[in-house]
This record gives C-alpha cells, sequence and structure tokens, in this order.
C-alpha cells in the first residue's frame, strides 16, 4: 500500500470544551492558529465547526467567515471544509455559511441516536443541503453513522443529487450508533467499492481512545484518516491529547508504519477531484 493518506483535522466540533482539555480551540484566532500548527505536521483538510464567545456551538456565517480567511492567508492549499452536522444549528441554519463556498461540507444523509438525543436528518433537509452543494461547488463529504447512510449516497449519486463519486467516511464510535467492529468496518469498505467503484476514496473516524484505532484501519486498508480534538481529546487513558498537531503527527507516524506517504494539499485535492486552491 503506497498510495498518499490524506490526514483531515477536525479541530473543534461542537462538544468539547477547555473545561475537557485546554488545547479545544474555541475563538476564531485559536482555530486558525490550531490549524495552522496542524497544517505543517501533515493534515491537508481541516474539518471546522464554530463556536460563540462562551464557547456553546455556533451556526454564525460571519464566525466561518473569518475561520476561512485565515485559514487561506496561513495555510495556503488546505482544504476548508465545514460542518453542517446538526448538533451546531437547526433546519437550514445548518447550511448558512455555504454560500462562502468552502472546498468541501460534511453531508449527513440519514439519522441516527447520539449519546443523549436523536440525530435527526430529514429527507428533504438532506435534499436541499445537498442542493445548496452544488450551488456553491462544495464537495460532501458524507459522514457515514450506520450503513443504510452509504446507500443513501449511492441513491443521490445515481439520481443526480451529489454530483461527483460520493467521498464517505465511516464514522464509528460514538455512543448509541455504530461501534467499533472490524466486520462491520470491512463491510462498509466491501459496501462503498460495490456501489461506487473499486477506486472511490473513503475515510474513517474514531471517537475517543478508538480514534487510534482507526487510523491504523484506514492506514491499513488503502483509507484516508481523521484525527483531532473534535473525536478525541485525549492522548492515552492518562494524559490529556496536547494539541490538533500532536494528534497529526500521530497518524502520519501510523501512515509510515504502513507505507502510506502523507498526502500533500495538492495530492489530496486531486484524489477528492477538488478545484485547485483558490
Ligand atoms: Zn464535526
Amino acid at each position: 500500500m503506497t498510495h498518499p493518506a490524506i490526514i483531515c483535522v477536525a479541530i473543534t466540533g461542537s462538544v468539547p470544551t477547555k473545561a475537557d482539555n485546554p488545547a479545544v480551540p474555541t475563538s476564531v484566532s485559536e482555530q486558525i492558529e490550531s490549524t495552522h500548527a496542524a497544517f505543517e505536521a501533515g493534515a491537508s483538510i481541516m474539518h471546522a465547526h464554530v463556536r460563540n464567545e462562551d464557547e456553546t456551538p455556533s451556526s454564525d456565517p460571519d464566525r466561518f467567515a473569518r475561520l476561512k480567511e485565515g485559514v487561506e492567508t496561513h495555510c495556503p492549499g488546505m482544504i476548508i471544509q465545514f460542518s453542517t452536522g446538526g448538533r451546531s444549528g437547526a433546519g437550514t441554519e445548518r447550511g448558512g455559511m455555504l454560500p462562502l463556498r468552502p472546498d468541501m461540507a460534511s453531508l449527513s444523509v440519514g439519522s441516527n441516536n447520539f449519546p443523549t438525543r436523536v440525530y435527526e436528518n430529514p429527507p428533504d433537509l438532506v435534499k436541499w443541503l445537498a442542493s445548496e452543494m452544488i450551488t456553491y461547488d462544495i464537495k460532501p463529504e458524507i459522514e457515514a453513522f450506520d450503513l443504510s447512510h452509504i446507500f443513501r449516497a449511492a441513491a443521490m449519486f445515481e439520481a443526480g443529487e451529489i454530483k461527483n463519486t460520493p467521498y464517505v467516511q465511516f464514522v464509528m464510535g460514538v455512543k448509541n450508533a455504530m461501534p467499533v467492529d472490524r466486520a462491520v468496518f470491512d463491510f462498509y469498505r466491501a459496501t462503498v467499492k460495490r456501489l461506487l467503484g473499486d477506486d472511490a476514496p473513503w475515510c474513517a473516524a474514531g471517537i475517543g481512545a478508538n480514534q487510534i484505532v482507526l487510523n491504523e484501519w484506514a492506514a491499513a486498508e488503502g483509507g484516508h484518516l481523521r484525527t483531532g480534538l473534535e473525536d478525541n481529546v485525549r492522548w492515552d487513558k492518562h494524559t490529556l491529547a496536547p494539541s490538533n498537531a500532536a494528534l497529526v503527527t500521530r497518524a502520519a507516524e501510523i501512515c509510515a508504519k504502513h507505507n502510506r506517504p502523507v498526502a500533500t494539499p495538492a495530492q489530496a485535492r486531486t484524489i477528492l477531484g477538488l478545484r485547485a486552491a483558490a
């Protein structure tokens, strides 16, 4: 396995706060700084949510705009991916930043349970978010919390609701959703191959201590990796992760172990079929 591996850094999320780990970047300036360090460590995609001053989740397009501008200035070529996830806003608010034309945006195509609530992604909202992504030339990253979400992505592609081959991310280890299960992971991979083609790229994210497990599995099997404080604030059982950059460095070491060079932003753009950097 020698083809380049993309490392995505999910810098903030909508759940962890500085009380969980002081390294979680929550202001826009902290987010830019943390992204820059992660970029230097090898991340070519940054996945972002934004927060209010009191660290609660926000969907304010102005904050997204400032973040995008800072990342474009300090991390040339890096792929910017905004979250349209349901913890940061309600209804069409979730896509309020899409007119900013980030390179990518996350797209959840079905509903499931989360630790304390239902993660609601009703079909009409999913369809609207997908159509906005076509309007603004944004590549969706399909968040597969369940097997049915891979089938839904394939059906949306078939129907022209997703423009290019869907890029699917397997999310495993969210409490009350799909656990980290090797047989399911292998079936997910086989399903992506069968429905979307042998060359369809895919990635995987594990929550908490499973972050490193999914990094290992993805690196070994030709997938792409996601790391960052959004999914995991700990380094190990006893220690907090020092930074997003440290987690990216660890993911890069896992790539090296599996003979996967870390993709540059330009290589990542080619693999994902994205436009060249602005
Ligand atoms: Zn996220």
